[in-house]
């Protein structure tokens, strides 16, 4: 067999498209690189917002003639598999399976069955599943948990990934000792909500410990980074700023989505915590770690949200000064509360107050990434940039940045460069030694390239 898998949506679909993957992988089959050397195609959804879901009804209906040509197999697996937008879109497109977010593990017995295999269980074995490390990478994902507990009135998650359960703590040990000795350098904790870990439907749970002080256990392992994503500011508590303090290998980065600057729409909704207990958690975090690198999530134009509220966004992120931002235009999901109760705004409203949003967070990427010009940061180098004379990676306050090659320092690896030019979306570096002396540039380094790759100095 030759399988193709292609994924939708967010990092927890990643782990979950390579945790198939590996299991494709021990059933004997090639994972091949395109469609068209593939007769088994895996598509990995996303529900979260309308333009996604939108994505995998063209790639079906792209499949289907493909189908119509010759033999291909075309599963669905993740969040719209497990819908009954995506079971009809399956239908209607005549795709062969369907695996819900909690039936991964059932990807054998839909490869075998004759006819088609629809796989919607939440199983408990895929908690203490521990997938084999990726293959020659820096950095992994590892999931602590699974689904959420929370109602967010516009998400439709909960119906998607089912309620909150954690890993056991010997578990995502197990996983972690086999990423590490697989050489990976960066560890990222996965869950819709991390800081929830260990108290899964209301109830703690007896042997696992605090989110903190998982992360204090992670960062104690031997690894070099970790980061974690995404926080829930409803559950996000003082002691992780100072277990991230007090452990080195804990990356200064916290991704704490606010979604609206206004309690009013916070209210609306249901997510359980005001503008002021926000701004409270972002005092903590900065207490601890004056230095924190902070992103957020926001949605705009959720219904009933006025221009004033509108005006609290704006007012919030200026008051933080967030260094980046996810920012997404309200999307109804069929199946949510705020879908079936609230009136959507027009598309207009919406879009423009995204742009306003946008413009105020280039502002604000903008003088934080200005602010790093001239710093020493580590950085963790994936490999060739767009140019091969360069190589990109990232910040440990995962900010994307490009080096020049230098002379030992070719390929991926975790390297200190010093800041040189900033934009509101790069950083470009130049790598350094111990001593902090720049590190020779590889002398066949393409001049024009070289200027093509020089950026815009911030004032
Ligand atoms: N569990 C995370 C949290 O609570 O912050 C977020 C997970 S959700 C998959 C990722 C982001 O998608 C959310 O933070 C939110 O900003 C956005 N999102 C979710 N539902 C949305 C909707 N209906 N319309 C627009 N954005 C949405
Ligand atoms: Fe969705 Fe809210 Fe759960 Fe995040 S916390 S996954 S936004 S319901």
């Amino acid at each position: 067999m030759k399988a193709h898998l292609i994924t939708y949506g967010c990092q927890m679909n990643e782990y979950d498209t390579h945790l198939v993957e590996s299991q494709l992988v021990s059933f004997g089959a090639d994972i091949v690189q395109g469609v068209d050397e593939a007769d088994f195609i895996l598509i990995n959804t996303c529900a979260v917002r309308g333009k996604p879901v939108e994505k995998v009804r063209s790639l079906l209906g792209d499949l289907r003639k493909v189908k119509a040509q010759r033999p291909l197999v075309v599963g669905m697996m993740g969040c719209l598999a497990q819908l009954d937008e995506g079971q009809q879109m399956a239908r209607k497109f005549g795709v062969d399976m369907l695996l819900g977010p909690g039936s991964l593990l059932d990807i054998g017995k839909a490869l075998e069955s004759n006819e088609r295999f629809w796989g919607l269980a939440f199983r408990d074995e895929l908690h203490d599943h521990v997938p084999p490390p990726p293959v020659g990478k820096l950095q992994a994902h590892l999931t602590i948990m699974r689904g959420c507990d929370h109602h967010c009135t516009y998400c439709i998650v909960p119906t998607t990934r089912g309620p909150q359960v954690s890993r056991h703590p010997d578990d995502i040990l197990r996983e972690l000792d086999s990423l590490l000795a697989a050489g990976v350098q960066e560890v990222t904790l996965l869950g819709q909500n991390v800081n929830a870990y260990g108290v899964d439907q209301g109830a703690r749970l007896g042997g696992y410990p605090s989110f903190a002080n998982l992360l204090r256990l992670v960062g104690r392992s031997g690894v070099r980074r970790v980061k974690f994503t995404t926080s829930h500011p409803m559950n996000f508590t003082e002691d992780v700023a100072a277990a991230m303090a007090e452990t080195p290998a804990i990356c200064e980065y916290v991704h704490l989505p606010v979604q609206s600057g206004s309690s009013r729409v916070l209210r609306r909704m249901a997510r359980e915590y005001t503008r002021e207990d926000y701004l409270r958690h972002v005092a903590d975090i900065r207490k601890h770690l004056p230095h924190a690198v902070l992103a957020t999530d926001i949605i705009v134009g959720f219904p009933g949200e006025t221009e004033e509220d509108f005006q609290e966004t704006l007012s919030l992120y200026d008051e933080v000064g967030f260094d980046s931002a996810y920012m997404f235009a309200y999307s109804p999901r069929p199946g949510t509360p705020s879908y079936k109760h609230f009136d959507d705004l027009p598309r207009e409203v919406k879009t423009e107050r995204l742009a306003r949003l946008i413009a105020r967070q280039k502002e604000w990427s903008a003088r934080k990434n200005a602010a790093k010009v001239g710093t020493v940061q580590e950085l963790l180098l994936r490999g060739d940039a767009h140019d091969s004379g360069f190589l990109e990676g990232h910040t440990r306050g995962n900010h994307p940045t490009v080096v020049p090659k230098a002379v030992g320092v070719t390929g991926p690896g975790v390297h200190r460069a010093r800041i040189e030019h900033a934009t509101p979306h790069m950083m470009y570096a130049r790598l350094i030694d111990a001593q902090g002396n720049d590190l020779p540039e590889l002398p066949n380094l393409n001049p024009e390239a070289a200027a093509l790759s020089a950026p815009l100095t911030l004032a």
